[in-house]
């Protein structure tokens, strides 16, 4: 292994803490080490100082086709050289939303934002009003973005409780918490309060914490029950959507929902998000159901989600992605067997999770507090270190960029790390 040296970084941390808090500008960053980067291409990374880092965390997830892709970012300069935002609307909206519903298959509309955080806000609205219901059922260990209606934290017996300081506690009676991965407690659940509720919003595959597959018949248990009640059925497919198949885990599970929202992997590394769905939930957004935001769908967005599917459609990754994800999965199980440590991996080529602990299937946010995530977050520190850029919840999120040069770097750089021990 290289010698790495940290000092740019160093001197860079030391600036950003004093005029940032924690030196970062989101708040998930502080649970990484304080490297400043500065570029990337493909599956790598290169900081301040000039180490070079495999990145398996992919700016978390939006990277999926590799850093600085040429294709999109070419038509972002010159979709954008010719102006960014007009407060009115423009020729390339049209060519992105009408490529976005194409590609899905399934959606009638869409609207694009920002932010996942926001697209979540705006399925939740629309929801309620086209209910007149109030509340909505979520999913122990599921993000939804940071507002305080979606945040969650749990005490020791998994009761919601505010995640954050100056959180308004009120808004944890806006949903009811369940385990994931339990069509028996969702049926007794609806059973009983379907009348107040509007939605049920759940990452259609577990990535947030853990890396967990639906159940067989789960996913449509949940459709099956959302038709019984008139319940809004929403995937929040912010990771899932154009990763795990160019129809999201909706097309690899074989569930539609009513609603659903993207971000991420839909623009190539650009800030956008998306909320779509069926027509007549969609399009109350024309009849008074206020969805607003200054920079929605601007030239920049629209040019990144358009040559962005042009991409993945001319060319889909998917198989290739799911490859490597399986044989980077395969390597780290050998090097655990070949240092004897209880490293475990779980979950699909795109999107897998690695921790120390047992080897049974974790099905839920519960299953998953009986493993060492203090001991993997540890290693993964060390990881970085030594030039393998991860998260330190143990999510791995592959790209079409990486290939067999990044697949050997990293196991390399794996067995290296598991070698100096200290973790
Ligand atoms: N939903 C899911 C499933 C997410 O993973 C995230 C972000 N990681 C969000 C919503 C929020 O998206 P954003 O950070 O763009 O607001």
């Amino acid at each position: 292994m290289t010698a790495r040296t940290s000092s740019a970084s160093d001197v860079l941390r030391e600036r950003a803490n004093k005029l940032t808090p924690a030196g970062v500008h989101s708040n998930v960053r502080m649970t990484g080490p304080l490297v400043f980067f500065e570029r990337a291409k493909g599956g790598w990374l290169w900081d301040a100082d000039g180490n070079d880092y495999v990145d398996y965390l992919l700016g978390q997830g939006p990277n999926f086709l590799g850093h600085a892709h040429e294709q999109v970012n070419a038509r972002v300069a010159e979709a954008t050289s010719k102006g960014l935002i007009y407060g009115a609307q423009h020729p390339l909206e049209v060519e992105a939303g009408e490529l976005f519903l194409d590609t899905l298959g399934w959606a009638d509309m869409v609207r694009f934002s920002m932010t996942g955080t926001e697209a979540d806000q705006a399925a939740l609205r629309l929801a309620r009003a086209a209910t007149g219901r109030t509340k909505f059922v979520r999913f122990e260990g599921h993000y939804h973005g940071w507002l305080d209606n979606v945040l969650l934290a749990y005490d020791d017996e998994f009761h919601p409780i505010a995640a954050s300081p100056g959180q308004m506690e009120s808004h944890l009676d806006d949903f009811y918490t369940l385990p994931w991965n339990d069509l028996g407690a969702l049926e007794q659940l609806l059973a009983d309060k379907s009348d107040d509720i509007a939605a049920i919003i759940t990452e259609p595959f577990m990535c947030n914490t853990g890396a967990v597959s639906p159940q067989p018949g789960y996913l449509e248990g949940m459709r099956t029950l959302c038709d019984k009640y008139g319940i809004v059925l929403i995937f929040d497919e912010v990771i899932t959507g154009f990763r795990f198949a160019l129809g999201g885990a909706s097309e690899r599970f074989g569930v539609t929902p009513d609603l659903a929202t993207y971000g991420k992997a839909m623009a190539g590394g650009w800030p956008v998000a998306a909320l779509a769905g069926k027509a007549e939930l969609m399009q109350m957004f024309a009849e008074g159901v206020n969805h607003s935001g200054t920079f929605n769908a601007s030239v920049m967005a629209c040019a990144a989600v358009a040559e962005t599917l042009k991409v993945l459609r001319d060319d889909p990754p998917y198989e290739r992605v799911e490859a490597h994800g399986t044989a980077l999965m395969a390597g780290l199980r050998e090097l655990a067997t070949k240092h004897d440590l209880p490293l475990r991996v779980q979950g699909v080529g795109m999107a897998f999770h690695a921790s120390f602990g047992h080897n049974e299937v974790v099905h839920n946010f519960r299953d998953l507090q009986s493993l060492d995530l203090d001991r993997y977050n540890t290693l993964s520190r060390k990881l970085m270190d030594n030039g393998v850029w991860v998260a330190g919840r143990g999510i791995w999120y592959v790209s079409a960029a990486h290939g067999d040069k990044e697949l050997n770097a990293a196991l390399e750089r794996v067995d290296a790390t598991l070698t100096a021990g200290g973790f």
